[in-house]
């Protein structure tokens, strides 16, 4: 169970439901019987502290038993009532818990208590008095709730789904399928308050491929995207799990690489320059998070390091340390091959 926000709100409209209906009776009846009213008031409690329960940190069976048990305080408050039948509607309660929270199965599970608790006291009796217009009417409020229980269910799963693709869609860079830039802004201080509080390093990184635009020029818009997508497909299988590897924007990534050091950065940012398709190269800066920088402050600090590494002659990695210190050339990988190379001596 993701998310409680449904049950969250529906729980004062259970309450009121509650009160109302037993309120009712008890007016209609003057039924004011001590299991009553106990009854009636451990009903209005569990659905009560509903909202204070943290459901999302609990096993996603813990979710069945609240409603189980309502539909037995339902079942015990019809038995101790003269008239069962006015309180039956009680019944959707436990039923719209789990349809608004529940698996399908929990919503069939539910379904079988409901009906067990509609029909148990007609197979326990043999009492011939029962009119079958009870019956009849048990058999209606089953239908009412399993029509509920299913189209509520039905219906939450599926907003479910949409948000949950939602999510998706908008977290992710839908031509290489890393994630987005958002992503990272919102990941990285994550990032970093997490380094902090376990007390291990963390670096940033800004990936500059070199001389993307020639390439566009010399092979069209298609092939640098098939370039970018094939980029993105090879550093994923250079990181580890994690790592974070984001699409800036253009052809420029962004990386965050929690619990390693400016070396150990250094020696990724190696794996992924040695990642790129033949003739291709990557100008990576890096930067080593400090105690004291804001997310902002790394990134700005990587990205300088890159403008370093692209004025030294692209193809390499490059670092800053701060305070504002000269950068230091991380690696030097000229490639003889490199189309990059050729594209930017005939430009
Ligand atoms: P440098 O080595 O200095 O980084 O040179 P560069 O050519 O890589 O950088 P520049 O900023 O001059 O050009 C980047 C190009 O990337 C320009 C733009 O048309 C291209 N580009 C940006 N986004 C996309 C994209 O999604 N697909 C394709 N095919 N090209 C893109
Ligand atoms: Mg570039
Ligand atoms: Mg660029």
């Amino acid at each position: 169970m993701r998310d409680d926000a449904p049950l969250r709100r529906a729980a004062p409209f259970l309450v009121a439901m509650l009160v109302g209906f037993a309120a009712v009776h008890i007016q209609a009846e003057g039924s004011r019987s001590p299991s009553f009213l106990i009854a009636l008031a451990l009903g209005c409690l569990l659905v009560a502290s509903i909202p204070l329960i943290p459901w999302t940190r609990l096993p996603s069976i813990a979710t069945v038993l609240p409603p189980l048990l309502l539909v037995g305080i339902v079942a015990f408050l019809r038995e101790t009532s003269s008239d069962s039948d006015a309180l039956t509607p009680l019944i959707l309660l436990p039923v719209l818990w789990l349809a608004l929270h529940g698996t399908r199965l929990g919503v069939t599970l539910g379904l079988g208590a409901v009906a067990l608790a509609l029909f148990v006291p007609f197979l326990a009796t043999s009492d011939t008095s029962v009119v079958p217009g009870e019956r009849q009417s048990a058999l209606m409020w089953l239908l009412v709730a399993t029509l509920t229980g299913l189209a509520v269910n039905g219906l939450v799963r599926d907003l479910r789904d949409r948000a949950h693709a939602f999510e998706q869609t908008s977290r992710l860079d839908p031509l290489t399928g890393l994630e987005n830039r958002r992503v990272l802004e919102s990941q990285l201080p994550v990032e970093i308050q997490r380094a902090r509080a376990h007390d291990y390093p963390i670096c940033v990184a800004m990936l500059d491929l070199d001389h993307f635009k020639l390439f566009n020029d010399r092979f069209g818009h298609l092939a640098g995207d098939g370039l970018l997508e094939e980029v993105a497909e090879r550093w994923r299988q250079c990181l580890r799990s994690h790592d974070t590897l984001a699409r800036y924007g253009g052809e420029e990534f962004c990386g965050i690489f929690p619990n390693v050091d400016l070396v150990g950065a250094g020696r990724i940012a190696d794996r992924l320059s040695a990642g790129m398709p033949e003739g291709q190269t990557v100008s990576i800066g890096l930067a080593q998070v400090t105690d004291h920088d804001a997310a902002e402050t790394a990134l700005a600090r990587a990205d300088a390091a890159l403008y370093q590494a692209k004025c030294a002659g692209r193809n390499r990695t490059a670092s800053l340390v701060p305070p504002e210190a000269p950068a230091t050339a991380w690696t030097t990988r000229p490639r003889v091959d490199s189309h990059a190379d050729e594209t930017a001596e005939t430009a």
